[in-house]
């Protein structure tokens, strides 16, 4: 686990020191882990102030706030843990079809007791005992904490309900003090994850970097080379009024990415029924040739395009609950007839779009400044759904912007907690009718701290 591996850190806040202790530590100290109490690093790298820049756009509706809405979590480094479990192929292969697929997972500390249980299935060299069995008789005899021994066995049996993806990288892209796209957003997450038990519902992943093939899908070659060249040694470089880049922007992005396509493969695979990628930078926004409104690569059109392509679904939806209008989605598969998208979004208003494209399968409902639930409800409930139900969507991708919650200053929208749940459900209902259960959600925007973590898990309570 992740993040119960930084609990071991003695983490202090702004101002004061930070102890981050080894991995080989950790390792040793597993046992002793504990369930409760949160803790994240933010990695907050060498990022500068983009203060004196001119910042227009999707920041031109809200006053920056002057404090530091963060809870900056100090200085401090993680090891890169993304390395796939993928070792002694030929072992696992030769014990046959009783072996479940156990690659998939990010090193954790799950991983390490399914490493663990994997030794002892090949040097026990027996196949005829069900993995389960064995899996529980290991967790008998370790001391890790309940809770780790609990997503094991869920693991081991694909019975994982949510699996919730994120990384390190994620959090230090970092681009000014100031800017509401901060790290501080997945630390409030993390949070009230933890303070609401929440995270006992979850089964943690650490997200792979996506391919280069897996961006080509949506994104012009131009532009990934544009991309990579962008990407600065020391500083921060704009690429456009509200987008920037800092020397992790490039990982960071190709992390959230990597995210939206592993809990694609999955959920596809039957290994999670649904998955949340707590990831940044957002993707949304970003076009086939254009990073633009905090967005880099449009992290929920990989997904969708990978289900496509990888795995030869006929149709998906992309549903977009952002307060923005997803342009970039909409740039991408505008002319796809396998994908249908349907968003509701404050107009007039950041981007501009999303009105003259509307069709059978852009299914984009302005909603005006001030509306609230009534007027979310009923778009849902008039547009969205019956779009589906012709649609009959095999795989439902969820672009979860949570910038529409009421108490978020960037926009005019009036939602709350109970309407993200509904939403939700609404969603949930239409994956289980056509789609086998499969959602995949990606975090896009939701810039009031408090707001942000209540919304996100008020969102996997339905979702769990
Ligand atoms: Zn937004």
């Amino acid at each position: 686990m992740l993040f119960h591996r930084l609990q071991q850190c003695a983490l202090a806040f702004r101002g004061r020191t930070v102890d981050l202790i080894s991995e080989n530590h950790l390792r040793k100290n597993r046992s002793r882990m504990k369930a409760e109490g949160a803790g994240l690093a933010v990695v907050n790298g060498n990022a500068e102030n983009v203060g004196g820049q001119q910042v227009t756009g999707e920041l031109n509706t809200m006053k920056l706030q002057a404090q530091c809405r963060c809870q900056r979590v100090g200085q401090g480094g993680l090891a890169d843990a993304g390395n796939i479990l993928d070792q002694q192929m030929s072992p696992r292969q030769q014990a046959g079809h009783c072996q479940p697929d156990l690659t998939f997972l990010a090193k954790n500390d799950v991983a390490d007791l399914l490493d663990d249980l994997r030794d002892l299935r090949i040097h026990g060299g027996h196949c005829s005992v069900e993995w389960a069995s064995d899996a529980e008789a290991l967790v008998r005899h370790r001391q890790y904490d309940t809770l780790i021994c609990t997503q094991f066995i869920q693991v081991v049996q694909n019975h994982v309900s949510t699996a919730y993806i994120t990384h390190p990288d994620c959090l230090r892209h970092d681009i000014g003090g100031d800017h509401p796209e901060s790290p501080a957003r997945l630390t409030a997450i993390e949070q009230k994850i933890q303070a609401t038990g929440m995270n006992a519902r979850l089964v943690y992943f650490e997200a792979p970097l996506v391919s280069i093939e897996q961006l080509a899908r949506v994104h012009d070659a131009d532009y990934l080379v544009t991309i990579e060249r962008s990407a600065p040694q020391s500083g921060i470089r704009m690429l456009d009024p509200d987008t920037a880049m800092n020397p992790y922007t490039l990982a960071a992005a190709r992390r959230a990415a990597g995210a939206a396509v592993f809990a694609t493969d999955l959920v596809i695979q039957g290994k999670a029924q649904n998955a949340f990628c707590a990831v940044r930078p957002p993707g949304h926004h970003a076009m086939r040739g254009r990073a633009m409104g905090f967005c880099v690569f449009n992290n929920v059109a990989v997904a969708a395009a990978h289900a496509l392509e990888q795995y030869g679904l006929q149709r998906v939806a992309v549903a977009d609950f952002d307060v923005h209008h997803g342009n970039g989605t909409e740039d991408i598969f505008q002319h796809d007839e396998r994908v249908l998208m349907a968003s509701v979004f404050q107009h007039p208003f950041y981007p501009g779009s999303g009105i003259e494209g509307r069709s059978e399968r852009m299914v984009n409902i302005p909603l005006a400044a001030g509306s609230g639930s009534i007027q979310f409800r009923a778009a849902v409930e008039q547009y969205w759904l019956p779009a589906f139900e012709r649609f009959q969507p095999e795989m439902l991708f969820i672009s979860a912007g949570f910038d529409a919650h009421g108490d978020d200053d960037i926009a005019q929208l009036h939602l709350r907690e109970d309407d993200y749940f509904w939403v939700t459900q609404q969603l949930k209902g239409v994956a289980d009718r056509y789609a086998k259960s499969r959602i995949v959600a990606v975090l896009e925007g939701g810039y009031d701290l408090p707001a942000l973590g209540r919304s996100v898990v008020t969102h996997l309570d339905a979702l769990a």
